[in-house]
């Protein structure tokens, strides 16, 4: 256990279990260098313990990253609720999760997650002050929307030479929370939208109201566009499907788009300009972090242009080392990070 926590520089592990609702949960911390350490809460079935701790684990170094890059004055951290086969009270158990929280004294402060709501952290929030994105706070996929575009158009700059999106041919993966709101705002701005969803119904919305071009889920990846913005699942770029990409960049909100880090490479090897994931999807975690810290709409709006200024500089840093812009970015996180 502690190889896996030095191996990560996690801070801090913490385990709970409570007997009489369910709760078995996993705290990681993974650093409170920048501030107290942000990120979700995930509530799934895993198929030993040990996997539960591995995820929460690597998606807490991930919100480290993550934060650092975009300007937080705040650390990354995870928890993962190992979901039961039955619960006989569900907001018993996060009750429970919410008073774990409290021990910690604010060190780590909770967000919706995978398998989790906005009305768990509601049942959070009676415990500890310590929790965001309750109902009271709003869905941040709209300034994670924002945080793409601004991407895209930064992207764009890079990779074509003109931040102007008109005309510009986007395929879009996934017309979720943040792939629709996205792609409102390039119909907006004049870009040719090939879209496709899992729902046919998200994908119909988009063809009569957007003008978009529906394209099979199955056949998105190898459309011929300016840029792919991947806005589904995570994992989706691997060795076998980078090789039928046709587009000059990849900029997207998906979470972990890339299966390995090797996958950068062949990216950066095809001329294919990759935006990491987790700086252009930073929206959604900047909108909570300074809400919770009291912010107004008009400042945390404001703080969602370092997106493309941070995307500009990583581009900039790999242009002249000749790297792939998802090495540099971990690069830069370590230095704020680390120092180093
Ligand atoms: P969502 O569940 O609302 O939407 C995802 C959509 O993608 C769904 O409509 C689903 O049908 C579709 N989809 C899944 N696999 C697909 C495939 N193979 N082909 C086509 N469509 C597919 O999720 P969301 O909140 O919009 O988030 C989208 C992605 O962005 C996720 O990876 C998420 O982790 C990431 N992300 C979201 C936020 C946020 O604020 N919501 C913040 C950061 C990162």
């Amino acid at each position: 256990m502690f190889a896996m926590m030095e191996a990560s520089r996690l801070e801090e592990l913490h385990l709970a279990q409570d007997p009489a609702t369910g709760l078995k949960a996993v705290i990681a911390i993974h650093s409170t260098r920048l501030g107290p350490a942000l990120g979700g809460c995930r509530y799934l079935s895993y198929p030993d313990e040990q996997s539960a701790i591995r995820d929460a684990i690597g998606l807490a170094k991930s919100m480290s990253y993550k934060a650092a890059l975009a300007g937080l004055e705040q650390g990354g951290g995870k928890s993962v609720l190992i979901r039961p086969a039955h619960v006989a009270n569900r907001g018993a158990l996060f009750e429970a999760f919410g008073r774990m929280i409290e021990s910690l004294g604010g060190r780590y402060i909770t967000a919706v997650d995978s398998g989790t709501s906005s009305a768990d952290m509601d049942c959070i929030a009676q415990h500890t002050n310590h929790v965001t994105s309750t109902t009271r706070g709003g869905d941040p996929s709209p300034h994670t929307a924002m945080g793409v575009f601004a991407g895209i158009r930064a992207t764009a700059l890079a990779r074509l030479g003109s931040d102007d999106l008109t005309g510009l041919r986007v395929a879009i993966q996934g017309l979720g929370h943040v792939g629709y709101a996205l792609a409102e705002q390039l119909h907006a701005v004049g870009a040719e939208l090939l879209v496709s969803d899992l729902d046919a119904g998200r994908v119909q919305l988009a063809v009569e109201q957007l003008g978009a071009q529906a394209v099979p889920s199955e056949s998105l990846l190898a459309t011929p566009c300016d840029i792919l913005a991947p806005c589904g699942l995570g994992g989706i770029l691997d060795a076998e499907t980078v090789q039928q990409l046709r587009c000059s960049a990849v900029a997207g909100a998906a979470n972990t788009q890339l299966a390995s880090a090797e996958v950068a490479d062949t990216l950066q090897d095809r001329g294919i300009l990759y935006a990491p994931d987790y700086v252009i999807n930073s929206g959604g975690l900047i909108y909570v972090a300074l809400q919770h810290r009291g912010a107004s709409l008009a400042t945390i709006t404001a703080h969602l242009t370092k997106i493309s200024e941070r995307l500009t500089e990583i581009y900039a840093h790999a242009e002249a080392e000749k790297r792939s812009p998802a090495r540099v970015a971990d690069s830069l996180a370590e230095r704020l990070l680390y120092g180093r």
